[in-house]
């Protein structure tokens, strides 16, 4: 199975990706995980990922696009995954569907989209995670800049995805389990 999750930040994609992997033994991969674990191990990636990062700007796509190819080749990724936080803008949605015709790995199965949270909601999310994870980039000020980010370049994915019949969108303004049970009825109905 392989799904790629959408939505703005504090829609609780993390979370929902990481039991659906759990789920589906598939690998959940996030690429905020991965440039925050680059960052803290201060590889070259990482030193030129977090400059991005801190002001909740995109990290450039040829940084991104390298990262994920290499997760996409590994052994534990072939028989599926999760993407989750990847593709961002539709550079990254062309170049992901390059990727996987390159490495002879079918389509992803289903974009879902995590909606309908109020904007208020996620603000209120993402503050309290901050206050929780004391993440660098969950700063108020960098916190509406993620947002206007999202807004600007990624939202334009949900009709990228609605226009090639692959989007699935999923109201995450609901209980935690509440979404869980939809997803996990969504991927029934595609076994
Ligand atoms: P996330 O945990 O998905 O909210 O990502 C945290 C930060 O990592 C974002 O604000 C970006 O700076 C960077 N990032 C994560 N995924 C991507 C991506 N696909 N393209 C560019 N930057 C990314």
């Amino acid at each position: 199975m392989r799904l790629i999750f959408l939505g703005p930040p504090g829609a609780g994609k993390g979370t929902q990706a990481a039991i659906l992997a759990g789920f589906l033994e598939v690998p959940h991969l996030s690429t905020g995980d991965i440039l925050r674990q680059n960052v803290k191990q201060k590889t070259s990636l990482g030193v030129k990922a977090k400059s991005y990062m801190d002001k909740g700007e995109l990290v450039p796509d040829s940084l991104v696009l390298e990262m994920v190819e290499e997760k996409l080749a590994e052994k534990e990724a072939k028989e599926g995954w999760i993407l989750d936080g990847f593709p961002r803008n539709l550079y990254q949605a062309g170049a992901l569907d390059g990727l996987l015709l390159g490495m002879k790995q079918p389509e992803y199965d289903l974009v879902i989209s995590l909606d309908q949270v109020p904007e208020a909601v996620l603000v209120d999310r993402l503050a309290n995670r901050a206050r929780e994870q004391g993440r660098s980039d969950d700063t108020p000020e960098v916190l509406r800049n993620r947002l206007r980010v999202y807004h600007a370049e990624t939202e334009p994915l949900i009709q990228f995805y609605t226009n090639c019949l692959r989007l699935t969108p999923v109201n995450a303004f609901q209980p935690l389990e509440a979404v869980t049970e939809n997803l996990k009825k969504l991927i029934h109905e595609l076994k």
